[in-house]
C-alpha cells in the first residue's frame, strides 16, 4: 500500500478523506530495555492494526527519560499518521508519557475536575486517603480526551496534534492496555477512518513440509503481491496465509480485498486441500475439540513415551478427562495392544472416544503409534516423527492430534481422509 501524500498535507486540507493508514509503536518503560519485561503490548497492537489495514512502520522500546520519549514522540508523529505508547501513565516521578506528549503538541497539563473526581472516588470507596501522587493520573491537555480505565486508575490519551497526526497514550500493565485499546480507542479511531480495506485469510497445514507447499502452489503464485500468498513454518503447522489489499491485482484488475482472497483462497483450497486441518489462528486443540462438540463426545487418553504432550497439547479443555492420562515408559506395543489401550481409555472414563499414543526413539527420530476407538470405528496408524528427545515427543503430540482429527472427520476406517476443515472464511481482518 502506497503513501500518496503526507499525514500533513492530507490533514491540512479535507478535500480528500482522511485515513489513518501508517503507524508507530512506543513501548516505553525502563523494565523493557534493561530486559525485566518482554515487550508484548507492541506485538499485540501490531497485530491489531496490521488485521485492520494500517501499515506499522516502527516498533521502538523506550527508557523512561522525558527527553528520549518526547523526542521518540516527535520523531514518529513526523512520519506516521498514528502513534501508538503503551507504559508511562503510572503515578510515579519515572511515568512521564503525558510530559513527553504535552512537550510535542506544546501544551501544559491542567487537572481535568471530572478525573479528579472519578480518581478520588476510586479510594474514597475502599475508605483510604487519595495519595495526592496520583493526580497527575488526572491530567489532559487541552488536545487529548481521556480514554476510560475500568481496570485500573490511569486513564488514556487520544490525542490530535493540531499540524496533524494523532496520538493514542494506553498504560503498560497488559490488563489495563487491551480493554483500553479495544473498546476506548479503536471505536474513536474507526470513527476517523481507520486503515485501507484488506483482508486475509489463513489455512493450517500437516502432514506437508513448506518446501513442499511452495513448490504445490508454485512460484507465480508465491511471488504475486497482490494477492499475497505466503508460507510460514510452524510449529504445530505450516501455514499458508492469503492476504490482499483492495484495488488493482498484478494483472491490473480491480476488486476489493475480500474479492482478491477468495479468489486466491479457492486455489489454494484446491491445491492442499487434504493437508489443511484448520483455517485462520485455530489451533489443534481447537481443531479437534470442535469435532469432538460436534457430536458431544468426551476423550480420554493414554500416552505412552510422551511424557504427557498429547494432553499438554490440548490444554485444560473441557472435553478431555485427562485424569486418565497415564505416564509410563518403555512399553513395546503392537497395533491390538495400543487399540486395546485406546479402548481402555474410552471405556474407563465412560468416555466417547479413546486415544492411545506410544512414542519410542528410533535411532535419531520418533516413532509413533497411534490408536483411536470411536463409536463409529478403530484407527490405527504407525508414522516417524522428526527428531527424538523432547522435541520428537512433542512432535509426536502432533502426530497423535492429526491422527485422532482425522479419526473424528471420517469416521471409522484407515486411509488420509479428503475431509476440508471447516471454515476458510475471509475475515474482513479485525480482531474479536
Ligand atoms: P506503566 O506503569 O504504565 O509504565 O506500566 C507498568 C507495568 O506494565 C510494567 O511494570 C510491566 O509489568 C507492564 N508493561 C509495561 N510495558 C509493557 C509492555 N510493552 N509489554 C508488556 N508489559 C508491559
Ligand atoms: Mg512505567
Amino acid at each position: 500500500m502506497e503513501r500518496s501524500s503526507t499525514s500533513q498535507e492530507r490533514y491540512a486540507g479535507t478535500v480528500t478523506p482522511v485515513r489513518i493508514l501508517t503507524a508507530e509503536l512506543l513501548s516505553i518503560g525502563t523494565e523493557l530495555t534493561v530486559g525485566d519485561t518482554r515487550d508484548t503490548n507492541a506485538g499485540e497492537l501490531a497485530g491489531w492494526l496490521a488485521g485492520l489495514g494500517v501499515r506499522v512502520d516502527r516498533i521502538t522500546a523506550l527508557p523512561d527519560r522525558l527527553e528520549v520519549v518526547a523526542d521518540a514522540f516527535r520523531m514518529a508523529l513526523s512520519r506516521a499518521d498514528l502513534v501508538v505508547s503503551t507504559g508511562g501513565l503510572g503515578p510515579t516521578p519515572d511515568d512521564l508519557t503525558r510530559e513527553a506528549i504535552a512537550d510535542v503538541v506544546g501544551e501544559s497539563p491542567v487537572v481535568d475536575p471530572a478525573l479528579e473526581d472519578w480518581l478520588r472516588s476510586l479510594w474514597a470507596r475502599r475508605g483510604m486517603a487519595f495519595p495526592e501522587m496520583n493526580l497527575k493520573q488526572a491530567w489532559l491537555i487541552p488536545s487529548a480526551t481521556a480514554l476510560a480505565n475500568p481496570a485500573g486508575t490511569a486513564p488514556g490519551w487520544l490525542v490530535h496534534r493540531a499540524g496533524g497526526g494523532w496520538i493514542v497514550a494506553l498504560p503498560g500493565p497488559p490488563r489495563e492496555m487491551r480493554p483500553m485499546w479495544a473498546d476506548e480507542a479503536l471505536p474513536r479511531l474507526g470513527a476517523i477512518g481507520l486503515g485501507a480495506d484488506v483482508a486475509s485469510t489463513t489455512f493450517r497445514l500437516a502432514d506437508i513440509g513448506e518446501s513442499q507447499v511452495a513448490e504445490i502452489l508454485g512460484e507465480a503464485m508465491l511471488r504475486r503481491s497482490n494477492p499475497q500468498v505466503a508460507t510460514y513454518a510452524r510449529a504445530e503447522a505450516v501455514d499458508v496465509r492469503v492476504s490482499a489489499v483492495g484495488g488493482a491485482d498484478g494483472d491490473g484488475t480491480v476488486r476489493t480485498a475480500a474479492e482478491h482472497v477468495a479468489i486466491a483462497a479457492g486455489v489454494v483450497r484446491e491445491r492442499l486441500a487434504r493437508f489443511i486441518w484448520a483455517t485462520g489462528e485455530q489451533t489443534w486443540a481447537d481443531a479437534v475439540g470442535e469435532r469432538l462438540r460436534a457430536r458431544d463426545w468426551a476423550l480420554g487418553v493414554i500416552e505412552i513415551g510422551t511424557a504427557g504432550q498429547v494432553c499438554a497439547l490440548f490444554g485444560d479443555v473441557p472435553w478431555l478427562v485427562s485424569d486418565l492420562s497415564v505416564r509410563t515408559d518403555g512399553e513395546v506395543t503392537d497395533r491390538e495392544a495400543l487399540l486395546a489401550r485406546a479402548s481402555q481409555a474410552r471405556t474407563l472414563g465412560h468416555n466417547d472416544v479413546g486415544l492411545a499414543v506410544e512414542a519410542r526413539e528410533l535411532e535419531e527420530d520418533m516413532r509413533v503409534s497411534v490408536a483411536v476407538c470411536t463409536p463409529d470405528g478403530d484407527r490405527y496408524e504407525d508414522r516417524m516423527a522428526f527428531l527424538g528427545g523432547s522435541q520428537g515427543r512433542a512432535r509426536a503430540a502432533l502426530v497423535a492430534a492429526r491422527v485422532l482429527f482425522e479419526a473424528l472427520g471420517s469416521g471409522a476406517g484407515g486411509g488420509s481422509g479428503d475431509d476440508v476443515a471447516p471454515g476458510g472464511e475471509i475475515e474482513p481482518d479485525a480482531r474479536p
